[in-house]
């Protein structure tokens, strides 16, 4: 069965929420009180409803208390986010996912209980920046304040080469954790394409092939000098 969410708030990050976790095929309730934003996203998702998120009768008569998730997406009304969560908390919603402004929204959100608390253009600056920084690498994505995730391409040196020859644990202190390889396959027309393979904890003998990015985690500031050569 497609997994349920409920997005509540439908500003810029909402609707980019509500349309992405669509386009993965999830079934997705968006509620916002204000009919135009609930019209914006009406073809778009499974149910679009107009109500108020702080009337937990009104959450109830849709069903909200049973969705995995609920994504609370209200930044410039923060009194409403917070009495938002708290309705969803009483009903008993599964997992719950806010959005925060300020870091004192984000600590309130946090004691009320929330599984997690995004600042969007906080994260989005944070990942641009560390990108500048190190061009090599193609994602970065913070787990905690001192360890992250980044995506590498290897560099032509280490094709056909074993994946200790990369030297992540000696000089990184970084395990691979996966390897991300393109395997080629014929289509029914005929034609040479792409899929794309995850390896996961793969072997130290691995042979590295051409194309292949590798998923590091490791201590955050000496990731951040990491530069293939
Ligand atoms: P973004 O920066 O993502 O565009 P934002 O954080 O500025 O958005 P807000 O303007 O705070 O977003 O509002 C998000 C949406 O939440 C608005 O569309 C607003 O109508 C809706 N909203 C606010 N309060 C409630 C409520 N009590 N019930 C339902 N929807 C609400």
């Amino acid at each position: 069965m497609a997994r349920q969410f409920a997005v509540i708030g439908l500003g810029r990050f909402g609707y980019h929420v509500a349309q992405t976790l669509t386009q993965h095929r999830c079934e997705v309730m968006a509620i916002d009180n204000d009919e135009e934003k609930i019209q914006s996203v009406a073809d778009l998702v499974t149910h679009a409803v107009q109500l108020d998120a702080t009337d937990e009768k009104a959450l109830r008569a849709i069903g909200v208390q049973d969705v995995d998730a609920a994504i609370v997406s209200i930044g410039e009304n923060i009194e409403a986010s917070i009495l938002i969560v708290m309705t969803l908390k009483e009903m008993g919603v599964r997992e719950i996912i806010a959005k925060a402004v300020t870091p004192i929204h984000g600590k309130i959100l946090r004691n009320l209980g929330v599984s997690r608390v995004v600042f969007p253009e906080r994260e989005v600056a944070i990942r641009l920046a560390n990108g500048l920084v190190a061009p090599s690498i193609l994602e970065y994505l913070d787990i905690s304040p001192d360890y992250s995730i980044v995506e590498i391409p290897a560099t032509e040196r280490l094709v056909g080469k074993p994946l200790t020859e990369g030297r992540f644990q000696s000089q990184y202190g970084a395990t691979v954790i996966a390897i991300r390889r393109k395997v080629p396959y014929i289509t029914e027309a005929g034609e040479s394409e792409f899929s794309e393979e995850m390896r996961i904890s793969p072997s130290p003998d691995e042979a590295i092939e051409e194309g292949d990015i590798f998923v590091l985690l490791g201590p955050k500031k000496r990731l951040e000098q990491l530069q293939t050569s």
